[in-house]
């Protein structure tokens, strides 16, 4: 592979440790049937080894330079989009699980993006930054417990799978990352994403107050004037309470 300066901008800090790459590619669970989508492939990391044993694996990346790169190289069962992630129509996109060592910077838009999506996806695997993941799999009455810990619970059952140490990757992030697997949840999903997010968004807008003084009218909220909901704090109001409340 030719020269390439990595763009802090763009979040590339590259794996480049062999164990790690095949712990995270057999941690995934998937089949020659699978169609894959991944974020970010860089320059190549887990997507040949990803897309040779599945039925096919489109990978979206924004550097140019990488994506020419990788194009060249890959087997026809592999696309290469050089594209921005935000920017793409997952409804144009086939696949049933996505996979990607996320760019960091943009983690939360991107799990929200696929949540709000029409793509009919079953599995998620995302190495993200440590501290984001234990927000993701976190409980109430936590100071990690919040707005990415609702929205990420509601729309799927995430787990940690593992921990993974900054030296595997090239350049050395400062922080500690974690391999996530996400299972979509489909109980939810008719659940008005936007009209969710958007009051959930507001609530913990206000984290230290009491639900009475974060909510409105507007909000238009199943809740009695009587409800004891309305003394608690919202890092002290579960998942289901929450989707009682808004649903
Ligand atoms: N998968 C590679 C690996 O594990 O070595 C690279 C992972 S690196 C943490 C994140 C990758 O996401 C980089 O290749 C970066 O260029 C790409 N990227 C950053 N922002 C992006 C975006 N908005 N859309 C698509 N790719 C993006």
């Amino acid at each position: 592979m030719n020269k390439h300066t990595p763009k802090k901008k763009w979040g590339q800090n590259f794996l480049i440790d062999s164990n790690i790459i095949n712990k995270i590619v057999s941690s995934i669970d998937f089949t020659k049937n699978d169609r894959l989508l991944e974020i970010g492939p860089g320059k190549g990391a887990i997507t040949k080894k990803l897309g040779e044993n599945a039925k096919s694996l489109t990978a979206i990346e924004i550097d140019s330079k990488l994506s020419n790169m990788l194009k060249k190289d890959c087997k026809k069962n592999i696309e290469i989009i050089n594209d921005d992630f935000m920017k793409i129509d997952l409804e144009n996109i086939d696949a049933n699980i996505i996979v990607g060592n996320l760019p960091y910077y943009i983690t939360t838009p991107i799990l929200f993006k696929i949540f709000q999506s029409k793509l009919d996806w079953e599995k998620g695997y995302f190495l993200m930054q440590k501290e984001v993941a234990e927000r993701i799999v976190s409980l109430p009455n936590k100071k990690s417990y919040g707005r990415l810990t609702i929205m990420c619970q509601v729309f799927s059952s995430p787990k940690i799978l593992f921990n993974i140490s900054p030296n595997v990757f090239r350049p050395v992030p400062k922080v500690d990352s974690s391999f996530v697997e996400f299972t979509r949840n489909k109980k939810y999903e008719t659940i008005d994403y936007i009209r969710f997010e958007n009051t959930i968004r507001k609530i913990f807008n206000k984290r230290r107050k009491k639900l009475k003084n974060c909510i409105d009218e507007g909000m238009q909220l199943n809740i009695d004037s009587k409800s004891e909901l309305l003394e608690k704090r919202p890092e002290n109001i579960s998942i289901e309470e929450f989707i009682q409340l808004i649903n």
